[in-house]
């Protein structure tokens, strides 16, 4: 069970008040809230360890590099993968698809390829594939998503073809909360010889994720989606496929050796961390993997289901309520439009009120077409969220629609 009047005390930002009003803070698809040890553990790193890791001789650098090491095991063992080599820091997820789509693409792509992504993508699971699939002449296959807001696993299995080279599809929708069946898509195209890489943003901070029982080939995720810090991410991938990839950026840490010449590149995963890597951010992050796991991520996917459900059955009742998505395996997302007042208006006066919520096309474009929608009004949970917010948002929600 969760303890959430103890666990809120660990958010400072929670106690805050806006226009007056308390914070009701709805957007954790968006980002989520940092505890205090988060927090601590930023400001506790730069004034103890802080030195440029990985190359000096020095104590302080030595402390760093072992911590940055240390949370890259801390990661590892958080989403199951078999070696820490397979474990690279990028920004975010952001980082992470493009890492992934420019040196995939230039390994393992030829012109007549395909990548098969889904009509559910975010915008960072389409466009670096557009840009590479521009460069190499490859073309890009869509599954179709349904009117429940699921993917369609028939059209899916008819996509693939001889020329397929990978599939690309997110955990978690960030618009509609579908949970995607990503085991049984990962079963299909590898039974086909094609891997599998997934943007885990969505799902990571509510799900348990295993990557090798999963048998995921690629899995990425952002830190700040999961109580870390902004500006650090992870891109996990399998060591047979990483070392076959050429780097993504070049520079410092990712060398072995450089001249004129040539240059040769430095094992995994540092191949792939051209630069100063944001180490602080890396041990932050492995702070609030710790925080999570002392939670138990269980438990929070069922605090975070019950929640859901309350908050689908109260604002079920409000007339003129009409749900985007309604797959029955879903994660901490609600998208709704009321009547035919505008997502922004709904958005803008909610947050009058202090509740933060998301409206707009959630930088997933190509679904707002494929539902013929402009955007939606998106709530989105964590488990520092109380069923009396959600009270609060259903009468904000009625509210906003008494001035129309
Ligand atoms: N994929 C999904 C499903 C997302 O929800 C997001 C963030 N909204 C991203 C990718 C991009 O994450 P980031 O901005 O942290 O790189």
């Amino acid at each position: 069970m969760i303890d959430v009047e103890s666990i809120r005390r660990d958010f400072p930002i929670l106690g805050r008040e806006v226009y007056g009003k308390p914070l009701v803070y709805l957007d954790n698809a968006a980002t989520t809230q940092k505890p205090q040890c988060v927090i601590d553990s930023i400001s506790d790193a730069y004034r103890n360890v802080n030195a440029n890791v990985h190359r000096g001789v020095h104590f302080l650098s030595l402390e760093a590099t072992d911590m940055m090491e240390a949370a890259r095991e801390k990661v590892r063992q958080f989403i199951g993968a078999g070696s820490k080599e397979e474990v690279i820091f990028t920004r975010g997820t952001t980082e992470s698809m493009n890492l992934l789509a420019s040196s995939f693409s230039r390994a393992f792509i030829k012109e007549g390829d395909e990548v098969i992504i889904s009509g559910m993508e975010h915008h960072s699971n389409i466009v670096p594939w557009q840009l590479q699939a521009e460069r190499y002449g490859f073309s890009l296959k869509v599954i179709p998503v349904t009117d429940r807001g699921e993917l369609d696993m028939e059209a899916f299995s008819a996509l693939i073809s001889a020329r397929t080279r990978l599939v690309s599809i997110t955990h978690v929708s960030n618009v509609l909360g579908t949970v995607n069946p990503v085991s049984e898509i990962i079963r299909i195209a590898h039974s086909h010889g094609i891997p599998v890489a997934i943007d885990g943003a969505q799902g990571v901070p509510h799900i348990t994720v295993n990557v090798q029982s999963l048998d995921a080939d690629f899995y990425a995720f952002s830190g700040h989606k999961i109580y870390g810090p902004t500006g650090i991410g992870v891109l996990y991938g399998r060591k047979e496929l990483l070392s076959k990839m050429p780097p993504y950026q070049g520079g410092g840490e990712m060398i072995k050796k450089v001249t004129f010449q040539g240059t040769t590149y430095n094992e995994l995963p540092y191949k792939f961390e051209a630069g100063t890597p944001d180490y602080i951010g890396s041990i932050a992050l492995a702070k609030a993997l710790d925080y999570v796991s002392s939670i138990g991520m269980d438990i929070i996917a069922d605090y975070e289901k019950s929640l859901c459900d309350y908050a689908l059955e109260r604002l079920a009742a409000i007339p003129g309520m009409r749900f985007i998505g309604s797959a029955p395996e879903r994660s901490g997302v609600i998208s709704f439009l009321v009547g035919d007042i505008h997502p922004s208006d709904m958005g803008t006066l909610l947050d009058r009120l202090g509740i933060a919520v998301r409206t707009g096309h959630h930088c997933a474009e190509p679904l707002m077409d494929r539902l013929g929608i402009p955007g939606t009004v998106r709530a989105s949970f964590s488990f520092y969220n109380t069923k009396q917010e959600i009270d609060a948002l259903s009468a904000g929600i009625e509210r906003v629609k008494s001035m129309f």
